[in-house]
């Protein structure tokens, strides 16, 4: 084997490898970002992106504090 095949090869390889790492990476990026987003009201199920809200905006539901801060564990 020539020494350019190895390298042609090598590349080949890194390029694959490179490719998996960028789409395992989004995907990991992905889920962490519904995660943070899916904050839903426990009694209507309204969406709430905010994490500072205290009160939810359609049915006026506290929301509980305690819910939050174990997500962000
Ligand atoms: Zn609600």
């Amino acid at each position: 084997m020539d020494f350019e095949e190895i390298v042609c090869y090598s590349q080949t390889v890194i390029l694959a490898l490179l490719v998996i790492g960028y789409i395992v990476n989004f995907m990991k990026e992905d889920k962490t970002i519904k995660k943070k987003v899916e904050t839903k009201c426990p009694s209507c199920d309204f969406k709430i992106q905010d994490k500072n809200v205290q009160y939810c905006a359609k049915c006026g539901n506290m929301l509980s504090h305690s819910d939050g801060l174990s997500l962000e564990k």
